[in-house]
C-alpha cells in the first residue's frame, strides 16, 4: 500500500516536471517573439504599431513584414544573427531549459521528501534503551511545555510532566524510539495544559505503576467523591480527563510534597528523586503547585522546578537554609522554571543552586515571549550554560556509569519540526530565486546574441 503510494506520488511529481517543461519551452519561445515585437511596437505610431502586431503575428517564421524602411534593416539583421547562431542558441536553450526542469523536479520532489526527513529527525540517532547501569535524561522538545523522560540506571522509568497536547505527534515519535513499555513514575507537576496535555496518552499507551499529582481535586474527582476536602478544584476538562485516565490506570497515586522520595531501593544503581516543596497544600496559582524536585543520578545533580514562581524559591530557600548553605542543592542541571519566565529564576535561587548547564523548555516564538531575556541574562551572568529545546530540539544528557561524577557527558539535539518546516520554505525561495536567475541570463544572452 504504501509503495503504490510513494509510486504515485512520484509519478504525480514528474507529470508536474513535464508541464513545467513543456510551459517553460512555450514561454520562451513566446517571450522571444513578443521582444521583437516590443522592439518594434516602440518605434512605431499608434496607427501602423496596430497594423504591425497583426503582421507580425503571421511573420514570426519568414520574418518579412509591413514595417518601414530602418525597421525591415534590422528586423533583416536580427534574422541574420538568428539564422547564423540558430542552432546552437536553441541548443543552449534546450540544455537550460532542460537543467531548470531537473532543478524544479528535484525541489518538487524534496518539498514532500523533506516531510520524511522530518519525521526521521525527530527520532533519536540512536536507540534508547535503560541499559543496566547507565542513565538518561530527556528533556523532550514539545514546544511551549515541559516534558523530561529519565532512564535511571536499574531499568526503571520517570517521565515528568507530559507536554502540551498540541506536541502529542512529537511526543508519540520521540517515545516510538524508546524501548520501555512501562513508566515507573510518572510525575505531573501541576494541572497546567503545557503539563499535562498528553498525560491521557500515556496512561492508555504505557503502564503507569506510580503516579505523583498535585493536590488539586478535578470534576472528575468531585463527581466520583474521590475529592479531598482541603483541595483545591481546577475545572478543566484536561485536569479531570487527566484524573479520570489517573484513577482508571489503578497505579500508586502520591500527592506531590515535601519530603516525597523515589530512591534506588537496591542501593546498587545510586540514584534518588526528592520532592522539598510544596510547603503547603493549597497555592495561589496553578503553576505553585509545582514541586521543587532534586534528581540524583549518580552524584550528578538535576533539579526541576517546574512553573513554580519566585515566591516560592525564595519559601524553599528560608526552608533548607542550612542545606542551601552547606552546598547540598550546588546542582549541575538546572531545568529552568516556567520556561525561562522572568518570574521564575531570582539571582538569589540561582546562586544557590549553582547549575553548570540551564535547560530551557520552550517553543518556538511562543505568544508568552519565553524565554524572557530578563532570565536569560541572570542565568549567564550566574556562570550557566544555556541549553533551549526552541532551538536545539530535544536535549538528551547521558552519562555512563563507569564515568564516575560526570556532568552529562554527552548532549545530543534532535531538531524539532519547525526547522524542517523553514527548510521547505528556503528550497521553495531557492527554487524562486533560480528561476529569476534563470529568466535573467536568458535575457541576457539574447542580448548579446542580438548584438
Ligand atoms: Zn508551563
Ligand atoms: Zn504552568
Amino acid at each position: 500500500m504504501a509503495s503504490n503510494k510513494n509510486k504515485s506520488g512520484l509519478d504525480d511529481i514528474l507529470k508536474i516536471g513535464k508541464k513545467i517543461y513543456k510551459s517553460t519551452n512555450k514561454t520562451s519561445n513566446k517571450a522571444s517573439s513578443s521582444k521583437i515585437k516590443r522592439e518594434y511596437a516602440s518605434k512605431k505610431t499608434t496607427s501602423s504599431s496596430k497594423r504591425y502586431t497583426g503582421e507580425s503575428k503571421r511573420k514570426s517564421s519568414s520574418s518579412t513584414s509591413v514595417v518601414s524602411g530602418e525597421n525591415l534593416l534590422k528586423d533583416m539583421s536580427v534574422t541574420a544573427v538568428k539564422s547564423a547562431t540558430g542552432r546552437t542558441s536553441t541548443k543552449n536553450l534546450a540544455v537550460k531549459v532542460i537543467t531548470y526542469a531537473i532543478l524544479w523536479i528535484i525541489l518538487l520532489v524534496t518539498i514532500p521528501f523533506s516531510t520524511s526527513i522530518e519525521k526521521e529527525i525527530n527520532r533519536p540517532s540512536f536507540a534508547f534503551s535503560s541499559t543496566e547501569g547507565e542513565y538518561s535524561v530527556h528533556f523532550v522538545d514539545v514546544g511551549q511545555g515541559d516534558c523530561t523522560i529519565i532512564l535511571l540506571p536499574d531499568g526503571k522509568v520517570v517521565m515528568i510532566d507530559t507536554g502540551p497536547a498540541s506536541s502529542r505527534n512529537n511526543l508519540s515519535k520521540y517515545l516510538s524510539s524508546m524501548t520501555f513499555t512501562t513508566i515507573d513514575y510518572l510525575i505531573l507537576t501541576h494541572p497546567d495544559e503545557d503539563h499535562i496535555g498528553n498525560a491521557c496518552m500515556i496512561y492508555d499507551r504505557y503502564e503507569v505503576l506510580h503516579s505523583y499529582v498535585p493536590k488539586v481535586s478535578s470534576n472528575y474527582m468531585e463527581s466520583r467523591g474521590l475529592n479531598e476536602s482541603n483541595f483545591k478544584v481546577v475545572t478543566s476538562n484536561v485536569w479531570s480527563n487527566t484524573t479520570q485516565s489517573m484513577y482508571n490506570e489503578n497505579c500508586e497515586i502520591t500527592y506531590n510534597f515535601r519530603d516525597v522520595k523515589i530512591y534506588d531501593e537496591t542501593s546498587i544503581y545510586g540514584y534518588s528523586i526528592d520532592f522539598f516543596t510544596p510547603l503547603e497544600d493549597r497555592q495561589s496559582t496553578n503553576n505553585d503547585y509545582s514541586p521543587i524536585i532534586l534528581v540524583n543520578l549518580q552524584n550528578t545533580k538535576y533539579l526541576f522546578t517546574g512553573d513554580a514562581s519566585t515566591e516560592k524559591e525564595e519559601e524553599f530557600l528560608t526552608e533548607y537554609s542550612p542545606l542551601v548553605s552547606s552546598g547540598y542543592f550546588d546542582v549541575d542541571v538546572l531545568q529552568v522554571g516556567h520556561h525561562g519566565s522572568k518570574y521564575s529564576s531570582s539571582t538569589n535561587f540561582l546562586n544557590a543552586v549553582t547549575a553548570e548547564i540551564a535547560v530551557i523548555s520552550c517553543g518556538t516564538g511562543n505568544k508568552y515571549g519565553h524565554p524572557h531575556s530578563e532570565a536569560v541574562t541572570r542565568l549567564t551572568s550566574c556562570g550557566c550554560q544555556v541549553r533551549r529545546t526552541d532551538e536545539e530540539g530535544s536535549i538528551v544528557m547521558t552519562a555512563d556509569s563507569s564515568i564516575e561524577n560526570k556532568v552529562a557527558t554527552q548532549s545530543h539535539f534532535h531538531r524539532n519540526t519547525d526547522f524542517y518546516l523553514e527548510w521547505k520554505y528556503v528550497l521553495i525561495i531557492g527554487g524562486v530565486l533560480l528561476l529569476v536567475l534563470s529568466y535573467i541570463l536568458f535575457k541576457k544572452s539574447r542580448k548579446a546574441k542580438q548584438k
